[in-house]
């Protein structure tokens, strides 16, 4: 039995509990208390292994505050050892431990600490139970018991590790500097006082490595102090464009759209078979690898008129109307023979070749068109002849974009819509959508939405210089 007294001096705990690590330089930091976890985590980046004197030592970087990345400390400590370690989805990571003091509320101890760059901007920081053993105990109804710490503490405790002046650190990641969306968004980031520059995707190349992985540009430039990028890959550099996307995302760098959510929405079917499993609806939809069953296939979308659309292809020329039966059985065994991935689809008569184009941004849809084709054609999308106009959407029109958005995991997508008898239904989910329309016919400054985003992302605020002479606050806990 615990004795009354030895319950007394326990430390009672929350769920998250705001510490500090003074050995290291990190003033506060928000913990989540994570019994379940033997060892203490931190999230650090730039992390390298060094010896001085004969001993060894590791330097690192953390973005100590949740969701921001404009604020980054420099740390260094002794390592005391390397452990695989394994994350809650069982894969192991080498990762160096440390040891130092950790101070909460009024109390401090050592504890050891692993360096995990796993970087999704939660929590920075887990306290696992050996940390706690003997001097916690855990309520996980409550939070911060050991007092909290409000913004403008936090905003004094961090203000010399802030970079705030010089704006951010933007890469447009692209193909064409000419294309009208690439100029508006270099334009509004220069605008907003950031520092932003065009990168050909081709003309990035990489290093792969555990402790110095690294991005250059043509002619040997050094791209790894980006804080954050905007990828707008071309469908036929998918491939290359997500590597080098998800390098800048192992680099801790922040990129507008993640390489998982834009591999994902380029792969036309597992797209809308991703969009059913969320109930979200779409054209009847078939699809087949034998040319034995296309009688059958053609049934399974209510017969002709079909639409017949290839995987791979084109951009915008891979779509074809199959009138009749027979020139829908022609056009599929055409383009089996030639090897080509396809996928029959219901022809949606009722939107007399209409359809919408919404731009979702962070969960919010900031404009949107409706496309007409030109007369006598059915495809709406950016054809020659077509034309953009103003458009009044519905609520379920606007629920269905940000849930479209939101199960591909895009910040950014443009959702293409079809109006159908059984209501609005998706047809595509488009990871670096076009500007240029929407802004003509909106007026609205789209590209500094897009910019304005990043920032919120990174925390990036713009501020007033303070005053000279003005005290600072106390520090102290709330
Ligand atoms: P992509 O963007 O690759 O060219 P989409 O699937 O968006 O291909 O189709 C292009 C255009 O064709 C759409 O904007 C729409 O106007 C028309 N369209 C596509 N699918 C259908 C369909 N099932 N029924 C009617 N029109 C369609």
């Amino acid at each position: 039995m615990i004795e009354r007294t030895e319950l007394a001096q326990k430390i009672i705990v929350g769920s998250e509990e705001w510490c500090s690590l003074p050995q290291i330089g990190i003033p506060a930091i928000k913990v989540r208390v994570d019994s379940g976890a033997k060892t203490s985590s931190l999230h650090a980046f730039n992390i390298r292994a060094f010896s001085r004197a004969g001993i060894n030592y590791v330097s690192f970087e953390v973005h100590p505050l949740q969701g921001n990345r404009r604020t980054i400390v420099r740390c260094e400590a002794e390592i005391i050892d390397k452990r695989v370690v394994k994350s809650s989805s069982g894969i192991g990571e080498k990762r160096y431990v440390v040891k130092t003091a950790l101070r909460h509320h009024d109390q401090q101890w050592d504890i050891e600490l692993t360096l995990t760059n796993r970087d999704s901007m939660g929590y920075r920081m887990l306290l696992g139970r050996e940390a706690m053993n003997g001097r916690m105990l855990v309520d996980p109804s409550c939070s911060f018991l050991g007092g909290k710490v409000g913004s403008n503490q936090i905003d004094q405790l961090y203000h010399q590790h802030t970079r705030e002046s010089a704006g951010l650190r933007i890469g447009l990641l692209a193909s064409n500097p000419d294309l009208i969306s690439n100029q508006r968004i270099m334009e509004a980031g220069e605008e907003r006082g950031h520092r932003i520059r065009f990168y050909d995707v081709r003309q990035c190349y990489m290093k792969l490595d555990a402790e110095h992985p690294e991005i250059h540009y043509r002619g040997g430039k050094l791209l790894n102090n980006l804080d954050a990028v905007i990828p707008r890959i071309r469908p036929d550099l998918t491939f290359y464009g997500c590597a080098l996307v998800r390098q800048f995302e192992s680099l801790g760098i922040y990129s507008l759209n993640s390489a998982q959510s834009i591999s994902q929405s380029r792969d036309k079917l597992f797209s809308l078979q991703h969009l059913l499993q969320h109930g979200l609806p779409i054209p009847t939809t078939g699809f087949a690898d034998s040319p034995l069953d296309t009688d059958d296939l053609i049934d399974m979308v209510n017969g002709a008129p079909l639409v017949v659309k290839l995987l791979e292809g084109p951009h915008h020329r891979g779509v074809v109307l199959a009138e009749s039966r027979n020139a829908g059985e022609s056009l599929i065994n055409a383009f089996r023979s030639l090897q080509a991935n396809l996928l029959v689809q219901e022809f949606i008569k009722e939107a007399e070749g209409r359809s919408l184009r919404l731009l979702v941004v962070d969960n919010k849809v900031v404009s949107a068109v409706e496309r007409q084709a030109a007369p006598g054609h059915f495809r709406s999308n950016r054809q020659e002849g077509n034309s953009v106009t103003a458009v009044r959407l519905s609520v379920e029109e606007r629920k269905l974009a940000i849930r479209a958005a939101k199960v591909m995991g895009l910040k950014v997508a443009g959702v293409d819509i079809i109006r159908s008898r059984k209501g609005p239904l998706l047809l595509e989910v488009n990871s670096s959508p076009s500007l240029g329309d929407l802004e003509d016919v909106s007026g609205k400054d789209l590209a500094g939405t897009l910019i304005s985003t990043v920032e919120k992302q990174l925390g990036w605020k713009r501020r007033l210089a303070t005053p000279v002479g003005t005290p600072f606050e106390k520090p102290a806990r709330e």
